[in-house]
């Protein structure tokens, strides 16, 4: 019996023994197994189970290279839902020089250069509630809304605003859409026009304002109505004219669609309008919605909303962008020298080179109009002719990365006009190819080579004039005479057609 028992005991510690080595091996060897699984998925074009598993294991080992590779070449092979934007910015962000990160980079990048030339121009980033996405839901267009009656305001206020509302209609191409509704209750846009300026404005505790657009929301996420209020009369106790009482409540109704902010461009009805400063208020005009405006509002529907009237908008989110995939910025360290320069440009703030290197910086990041309101503010403040020149050189490149060619236009000229010199020249041409004038792109590309028969650019721009126009033999020659001139021209030139048209 005793014998047995020790029998007993001693298997049972051998078996023990043995689990405990087979876990312990299981857990040193999990990642292994999980990726050979992973990988197993990947080949069988399972793309999201395999995601699901690389994840896993790349917050098990961050440090491994491969894990990290694999789960973004995964992801890049996905669709780019919200899910895989999110990732692939948290892997670009990480500052690690990691191919993964190089990839997820390059990925980002692509998509907002893709994204900017199918929206045009636009001010989104000054669009945003708190940096949060506040709108409604698509599902919930034509939006209701109701005018309050008021016997003391002239007719032509209610029927104006009625025309504001089918302007933004019209104009977006029923991209967004409302209805009258005969009640409050049934309304989620309610205009009011409720009073004098001196009570408005002690009310709404602000220095002057003609109207005030204030969402309510519920539980902070759940967007319930939008109050548009609005004076009867202006702070000259006139009422306000037809044209005025438009802008205003187009205006308005921007802010009632998600609008937040204010843009510095008085062409758009989204300009500081009669906010806070009679400064602003005098260099408004009274304008019809434009490009931008129309760009902007486009963009704010195509991104998951932070706060919505839909709860479905707010949890189911793959069809939309996530905003921070379009908007934060990727480099971290990066990030950290623009806080640095930030504090040396309050230090010393007569040093524009301060200033410079961050205009610099936003162009390196692909943020094109911050680099461009820095640099035009330095415009203002020099009259060295040579750094004007540079200056508005740079700012004419940076409205080509935002393909806004007329300003880039005007900002080369004037860059020309404080130097004659080839780069401006040359630069002035590329922005006319860029606008699709080839024909004068290509007149003035072979003026400049004409007296500069070695210069880069200039050759560079004829040569794709001429692929532009199919016309090869002529890109080859061109192509063939530069490197007669300057044998180096194209040794860092990445554009595979070049050598490919000198092929034969
Ligand atoms: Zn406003």
């Amino acid at each position: 019996m005793k014998h047995l028992f020790r029998k007993i005991l001693f298997n049972f510690l051998i078996i023990t023994v043995l689990c405990i080595i087979l876990i312990a091996l299981l857990i040193i060897f999990s990642d292994k197994i999980l990726c050979f699984y992973a990988d197993k998925f990947f080949l069988s074009k399972d793309y999201k189970s395999a995601c699901t598993i690389y994840e896993f294991i790349t917050e098990y080992k961050p440090q491994n290279e491969q894990y990290k590779n694999k789960l973004t070449n995964c992801l890049l092979k996905m669709p780019l839902s919200y899910y895989v934007q999110e990732k692939l910015l948290e892997i670009a962000q990480k500052d690690d020089n990691s191919q993964a990160e190089k990839l997820a980079t390059k990925k980002i990048l692509t998509y907002r250069k893709y994204f900017y030339k199918k929206f045009g121009p636009n001010y989104l980033k000054d669009a945003l509630y708190n940096g949060s996405v506040l709108r409604w839901s698509k599902k919930s267009f034509p939006l209701p809304y109701f005018i309050k009656s008021n016997p003391n305001v002239p007719v032509y206020y209610v029927q104006i605003t009625k025309s504001a509302f089918n302007d933004w209609q019209r104009e977006t191409d029923n991209f967004v859409a409302f209805t009258p509704v005969n009640s409050e209750s049934l309304a989620k846009i309610i205009v009011n026009f409720n009073g004098d300026a001196a009570k408005f404005n002690s009310d709404y505790k602000k220095e002057y304002q003609a109207a005030i657009t204030t969402p309510v929301i519920k539980n902070g996420k759940i967007l319930k109505k939008m109050n548009i209020n609005v004076l009867t009369k202006n702070h000259l106790n006139q009422f306000f004219t037809p044209i005025q009482i438009k802008t205003l409540m187009t205006h308005e109704i921007g802010h009632a669609l998600g609008f937040w902010g204010h843009t510095k461009d008085n062409t758009s009805v989204m300009y500081y309008s009669l906010n806070n400063s009679y400064n602003y208020y005098s260099k408004r005009i009274d304008t019809p919605l434009n490009s931008m405006d129309i760009s902007t509002i486009k963009i704010l529907y195509s991104l998951a909303p932070d706060i919505s009237d839909n709860k479905d908008d707010l949890i189911i989110k793959d069809k939309f962008i996530y905003p921070a995939f379009l908007l934060n910025p990727i480099n971290n360290a990066k990030n950290k020298i623009l806080i640095q320069i930030i504090q040396n440009i309050k230090e010393h703030p007569q040093d524009i080179g301060y200033a410079l290197s961050l205009a610099d910086l936003y162009n390196k990041n692909g943020m094109y109009k911050e680099s461009n309101e820095i640099m035009m503010f330095i415009t203002k403040q020099i009259s060295d002719p040579e750094l004007l020149n540079m200056i508005y050189y740079n700012i004419a490149n940076n409205y080509i990365g935002q393909k806004d060619f007329n300003q880039a236009l005007l900002n080369a000229q004037k860059a020309l006009y404080y130097s004659n010199i080839p780069d401006n020249q040359s630069l002035i041409a590329y922005i006319k190819y860029c606008k699709g004038d080839l024909i004068n792109a290509e007149k003035e590309f072979i003026r400049i080579l004409k007296d500069n028969p070695g210069y880069t650019n200039a050759a560079l721009g004829l040569c794709d004039v001429y692929i532009t126009q199919k016309k090869y033999l002529k890109a080859r020659k061109i192509l063939k005479q530069l490197i007669k001139y300057n044998p180096q021209a194209l040794e860092n030139n990445e554009r595979t057609v070049y050598k490919f048209l000198l092929l034969f």
